[in-house]
């Protein structure tokens, strides 16, 4: 019997709607050919949810992420919204959907295709092929803040006056739950996780460092290694080729995923994963976001959203193979030469393609 899976799709605004539409209609084909079928429910949020409800994340999208096996997101915001209340802009729902859906996980791999280095600032020949996990609900992003006044003077005689604070903090679980989950996704890989970190001046990356020092006890076959994120950040440019796994803090994993992401050529390349608890919905989307400036062009790049809905059916429907197959077809098209303006390098014997094209070259390739 064919196996049916629910998922919650909210294409958001801007290319959203567009690029979902293209992630849908070759996760229908996959679906076809590996035996299994999709529920789609559709749901707004973002801009298009303020608009018609008032609010960026209506209780009954929420309901309907959690109560499917994933969610697959376009992305939110535009221009449109830039000047509503804080507690009303788009990019809301997206902070409510991870708090809600309890996603504590993010997961970003920076892939180079061979074809695309010239896209690609650093014109790396070797293969670039990393997976960063970030911690995404705890840190320094979401610790203690305030302000209060000093009569303190500094060394110069400068009065230090109103003093402003964040607090990077973490919870042993908090750090063992991620490392745990890193040191699994490096075992699928090529077995090498770097954990980077700011040891040498933060407490919270000591123990970082003796938490992962102590989950490498159950994950021997996994190689672990350490480096400062101001080196990370050097390491990344000169020998990124040398990356499997990263594993680090909400704040270092937010720079980095993007650092990495841009060695690799585009940010229309670029998939994502948020997730949780197993057993709980995770949530697929672009790294990138709505892209108003190209919205209703045909020149919106699909394929983050594409790869985003390949990491959707491994991750959370356990579908490899159909997965794999999308991956696949993925490369195999960029390989043949099609290419959306956003990924194209030099004009010669190359496919240029809107988004529409690019979806079919990909559903052709689909085996
Ligand atoms: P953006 O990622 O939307 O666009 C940056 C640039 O990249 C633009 O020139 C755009 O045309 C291009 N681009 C982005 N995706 C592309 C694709 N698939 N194909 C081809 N070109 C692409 O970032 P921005 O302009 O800073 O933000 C626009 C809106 O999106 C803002 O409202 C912002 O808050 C929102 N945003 C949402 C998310 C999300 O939903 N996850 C993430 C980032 C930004």
């Amino acid at each position: 019997m064919s196996r049916i899976y629910n998922i919650a799709v909210i294409p958001g605004d801007g290319i959203g709607p567009e690029i979902t539409e293209c992630a849908l209609k070759v996760l229908n084909v996959a679906a076809r050919k590996y035996n299994f079928s999709l529920k789609i429910n559709k749901y707004l949020a973002g801009g298009c949810a303020i608009d018609r409800y008032g609010l960026p994340l209506p209780e009954e999208t929420l309901e309907g992420a959690r109560a499917s096996d994933a969610v697959l997101l376009g992305a939110v915001g535009g221009p449109k919204w830039d000047n509503v209340k804080p507690e009303l802009r788009p990019e809301r729902a997206l902070l409510e959907l991870r708090a809600g859906l309890g996603l504590y996980s993010n997961l970003r791999p920076a892939i180079m295709y061979p074809e695309l280095s010239g896209a690609s600032p650093l014109k790396s020949t070797k293969p670039i092929d990393i997976m960063i996990v970030r911690e995404l609900t705890g840190g320094i992003y979401f610790g203690k803040r305030g302000t209060y006044e000093t009569d303190e003077v500094m060394a110069d005689g400068t009065p230090m006056g109103t003093v402003t604070y964040d607090t990077e903090s973490y919870g042993v679980g908090e750090i063992a739950r991620i490392v745990k989950q890193a040191f699994e996704i490096a075992r699928s890989r090529n077995k090498h996780l770097t954990l980077v970190d700011k040891a040498n001046v933060l407490a919270t990356s000591r123990e970082w460092r003796r938490i992962a020092g102590e989950v490498n006890e159950v994950y021997r076959d996994v190689t672990l290694d350490f480096l400062y994120i101001d080196n990370a950040t050097m390491q990344l440019i000169a020998r990124p080729h040398t990356f499997d796994t990263i594993v680090t803090s909400n704040m270092f994993g937010d720079i980095l995923s993007d650092e990495a992401g841009q060695i690799t050529g585009s940010i229309g390349m670029l998939p994502s994963a948020s997730l949780g608890k197993p057993g709980t919905p995770g949530m697929y989307e672009p790294v990138h976001g709505s892209a108003p400036d190209i919205a209703g062009t045909g020149k919106a790049n699909p394929l983050a959203t594409i790869l985003s809905a390949a990491m959707m059916l491994e991750l959370s429907l356990g579908e490899s193979r159909a997965a794999l197959a999308i991956k696949k077809a993925v490369s195999d098209t960029i390989a043949d030469g099609y290419r959306t303006t956003d990924i194209m390098i030099g004009k010669d014997s190359v496919k240029i393609c809107n988004t529409e094209q690019m979806t079919d070259a990909v559903i052709a390739k689909l085996k």
